[in-house]
């Protein structure tokens, strides 16, 4: 079996040689592609940070193994970490935090043990990056969220949480306040849930969850949210079992899956040999795990566990008492211990059972649609404008715009109504909503909305327009705050 490696920029190299010479002395059977991904082929010219031999392969072998790359500053320039994410579909970004004996943390101390494992939704959310200024004042960013996105996602943490054997499935959200987005993906969640009756699922407010977490780790298994309340919670999690040094990281998609650390380059200890290479290892492991070959990754984990419980640890962690130990001793001092069990969290060796299918060669994009049983109307328009001026008077303009199809119905500025009701205690920024909507409650068409946009830019600068769309008589747009 082929996988592609990407050694990555700042500490990568460094840890990435560890890891492969436990593999070496593992005997894994896997070989490996080196392949041309990071900053420093960015900086050669290549503007995905890839070139299109690394791009060829990496679809050929469906499977990356790869170091954290630095993403180079300044505007316009994306991430290639999450280019690749998105790019291959890697939809569901999986991190499993676990209680690591000789990792000191304030859990471990109290004898509270944790095995959390976070399943992110991994390309969508505010991380489409689709921001615009629409005023000088004002910036917007686009979040989306979808229902065959949120699907893939979601039945993959089901279905992983039945393979693992949890108790619980949490669904970590915001749908209180975002009700549209969010309560889309909680939806979704309970549509799933009835599957999986045997898994207790259940939802938790991503504020309350973060408190929950830090109180009660042991009381959670998998916990599926959106891209950035994911981010930010793993995040957290990784806090729990020692730092980032220990987050593993497995975006998983249906033909292609990217195995990394959650950690960066780490450049103010690149090439010093001292990083630790623990993540990345994990995130090794949890690959093996990913193509059959169970045996290799219990065997490298008990060693992992059983060099941690003996104290041996590289700078940034462990017992200040004992020396630290570089990357390379460290990597030797799991070689040294591969055959060992640790006493605490053994895993079970199981025999090798490789043969992951090798991904199906795409011949177009799929279009993921779902089927959509409910009659679709135009019930109005939301005009985004640019004005200075005070409600009334911008009321007072609309009105002569809304001719005999319109009727305004509300103002609001950063989504608080501030017309026909308001408060003059509501602070403005020139950016304002002006709904219109039908004015008999008959659907209007595109043609009446592009008739009423060209009067209206007679008076105001229009920044975006958002249809009202209604689905089976229900709408399908939020409401301003107090409308
Ligand atoms: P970072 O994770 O690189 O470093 C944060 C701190 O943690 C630093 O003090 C660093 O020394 C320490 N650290 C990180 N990994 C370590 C390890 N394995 N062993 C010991 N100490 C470790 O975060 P950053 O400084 O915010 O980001 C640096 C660069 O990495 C940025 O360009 C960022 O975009 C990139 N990055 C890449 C990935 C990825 O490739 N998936 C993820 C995060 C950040």
């Amino acid at each position: 079996m082929k996988i592609a490696v990407a050694k990555g920029d700042g500490i990568g190299p460094e840890i990435m040689e560890a890891v492969l010479t436990v593999f070496r002395a593992n005997k894994v059977p896997l070989e490996y592609e080196y392949v041309e991904m990071g900053k420093w082929v960015f900086d050669k010219g290549f503007s995905n940070g890839m070139t299109p031999v690394a791009k060829e392969t990496i679809e050929q072998l469906g499977m990356l193994f790869k170091g954290p790359m630095e993403t180079p500053k300044g505007k316009g320039v994306k991430s290639i970490n999450v280019t690749a994410r998105k790019t291959w579909n890697t939809f569901a970004n999986k991190r499993v935090f676990q209680t690591l004996h000789g990792v000191d943390t304030v859990f471990s101390k109290a004898g509270i043990p944790i095995d959390i494992t976070v399943v992110r939704e991994n390309i969508e959310d505010t991380y489409g990056g689709i921001e615009h200024m629409l005023t000088h004042d004002v910036a917007l960013s686009r979040r989306f969220i979808t229902r065959p996105g949120s699907e893939q996602v979601i039945k993959y943490a089901f279905e992983m949480a039945r393979k693992k054997k949890t108790r619980r499935i949490t669904c970590g959200h915001k749908a209180n306040i975002m009700k549209i987005t969010d309560g889309l993906f909680l939806d979704i969640f309970y549509e799933v849930a009835k599957d999986y009756p045997e898994l207790k699922a259940d939802d938790v407010i991503v504020d309350d969850l973060c408190m929950k977490l830090v109180t009660r780790p042991d009381t959670f298994d998998v916990v599926v949210l959106t891209n950035l309340q994911g981010d930010i919670v793993s995040d957290l999690c990784a806090g729990l079992v020692g730092g980032l040094g220990f987050a593993p990281s497995a975006n998983i998609g249906d033909h292609i899956c990217i195995f990394e650390a959650v950690h960066g380059t780490a450049p103010d200890i690149a090439g010093k040999n001292i990083a630790n290479p623990t993540a990345l290892l994990l995130s090794g492991i949890a690959m093996l795990q990913h193509v059959g070959l169970t045996e290799n990754a219990a065997t490298i984990e008990n060693a992992l566990l059983y060099t941690l419980e003996t104290g041996i640890h590289t700078g940034d962690f462990g017992d200040k008492t004992i020396p630290p130990v570089n990357t390379t001793a460290f990597a030797e001092a799991i070689i040294q211990n591969l055959g060992k069990k640790p006493k605490l969290n053994a895993k079970e060796v199981i025999p090798n059972m490789p043969g992951t299918p090798t991904p199906l060669k795409l011949e177009r994009n799929s279009m993921m649609v779902s089927q959509e049983d409910e009659s679709e109307s135009i019930a109005g328009v939301d005009l985004f404008i640019e004005s200075d001026e005070q409600p009334e008077i911008i009321a007072e303009k609309c009105m002569r715009h809304a001719g005999v199809k319109f009727k305004l119905v509300s103002i609001s500025n950063r989504g608080t109504q501030v017309w026909p009701t308001g408060s003059l205690y509501t602070n403005l920024v020139n950016q304002y909503n002006v709904r219109f909507e039908s004015l008999d409650d008959k659907p209007l068409n595109q043609q009446d909305i592009i008739g009423l946009y060209v009067s209206m830019s007679g008076n105001f600068k229009i920044c975006s327009l958002e249809l009202l769309n209604s689905w089976g008589g229900k709408k399908a747009y939020s409401l301003a705050q107090g409308q």
